[in-house]
């Protein structure tokens, strides 16, 4: 079975944690540093904060931008629930907008539509590893004075002009886990070039205590003060290992991603039934994930079909995302409905993620193709 994603692990990344293993430290030593340094310097940020995993940099990037109770922030429905758990962690309410139908991004006309006298923030998504517009979503977190967060968990590697995935909002989240574009195992990552927002996040990820255990005993001092209510988000040094080993082969893993994505355009070029995602003008796309819509009368039935049976061919597709306001969690506790975000509701009725990762082989992506054209036969 070609699974629709997987992780990539060389010798070189099982000697790096084997070293790590080895050391003195297998939690907050000098593994994470180093990790934190490199990964920010490998997307142009200022800084890097290091997390346990996606969803604790999510919450870690709501608390410190002061999200609390009354507080509302708008979120793409078209996600990983996630994305909008880490507003309801902190007591605020997610208000879900609708995306574009051609991209699946959030659309920012129905982000600004939806901004309140409570709106704090925007959680813009780039949805399959593409990066939203953030020209649009920076006036308008602008204008009504939001602050502005990129969910960047599909998009590590990518970038929008000259600008990478990592710089494009004020902080932005990655998740580390093995089926994203390099993996800890578990684990996360914000970047922000702001330098109180990486304090307070390094205080949130460590129980809101202003010294770690290495700090304190390279200064021959058991003394800390709690001076933030904080989680244990902390990363192990192990894990940091294997993702200092990882980055560096990011960018071949990305450029690969993007030769599958050709290798698949090409051969659904023109088609009627399968429809991939569209591209937006200057971004360098970093394809977490392949997409595709199926067109016609019957494309809910003609997915429904086109998993079975791709199944039975050896191929696992799967699909991203059942829209989050129509989970029951979101239509219980917040009330949402169906019909409120229609774009993403009729999306998901017809998206099917065709498998993406950088080991695929060219003949693996031609026996996906010839499958999905056997089950459009059908
Ligand atoms: C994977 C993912 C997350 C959560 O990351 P974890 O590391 O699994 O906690 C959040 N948002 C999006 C869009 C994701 O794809």
């Amino acid at each position: 079975m070609i699974p629709y994603g997987r992780q990539t692990i060389d010798d070189d990344d099982v000697q790096a944690v084997v070293a790590a293993l080895r050391s003195d430290w297998l939690t907050t030593g000098p593994a994470v540093d180093e990790f934190e340094r490199a990964f920010a310097a490998s997307v142009g940020a200022k800084h890097a904060v290091a997390v346990s995993n996606g969803t604790a940099a999510l919450h870690t990037a709501m608390h410190a931008i002061g999200i609390g109770p009354g507080d509302e922030v708008i979120v793409p429905s078209m996600t990983f629930a996630a994305t909008a758990n880490c507003v309801v962690f902190c007591g605020g309410t997610p208000v879900f907008a609708d995306v574009n139908s051609d991209t699946l991004l959030l659309d920012p006309g129905a982000a600004e539509a939806k901004i309140t006298p409570r709106t704090k923030a925007i959680i813009a998504v780039d949805y399959a590893g593409q990066p939203c517009d953030y020209g649009a979503l920076r006036l308008i977190a602008e204008r009504h004075h939001l602050a502005l967060v990129d969910d960047a968990c599909h998009a590590l590697g990518g970038a929008l002009g000259d600008k990478k995935v990592g710089t494009l909002a004020d902080l932005n989240t990655f998740s580390l886990h093995p089926v994203k574009n390099m993996t800890t195992g578990e684990g996360g990552v914000i970047t922000t070039d702001h330098p109180e927002l990486a304090g307070s996040m390094r205080l949130f990820r460590n129980h809101g205590i202003t010294s770690d255990h290495r700090q304190r005993n390279a200064q021959g001092s058991w003394f800390y003060e709690m001076v933030d209510l904080g989680f244990n988000y902390r990363v192990t040094d192990f894990q940091c290992a294997l993702g200092i080993s990882q980055l560096k082969k990011l960018d071949g893993w990305i450029a690969r991603r993007r030769q599958i994505a050709a290798r698949y355009e090409e051969a659904f070029h023109g088609q009627s039934t399968v429809c991939p995602l569209g591209v937006r003008p200057g971004v360098l796309h970093a394809y977490h994930l392949f997409v595709v819509q199926l067109q016609g009368e019957n494309a809910s039935e003609m997915r429904a079909r086109m998993f079975a049976e791709l199944r039975e061919r050896g191929v696992g597709a799967n699909v991203h995302y059942i829209p989050v306001h129509l989970h029951p969690f979101y239509l219980k506790r917040f009330s949402t409905r169906v019909g409120q975000c229609p774009i993403a509701e009729r999306a998901y009725e017809r998206i099917l993620s065709l498998p993406m990762f950088p080991t695929m082989r060219d003949c693996d992506v031609d026996k996906v193709v010839t499958a999905v054209r056997e089950v459009e036969g059908i």
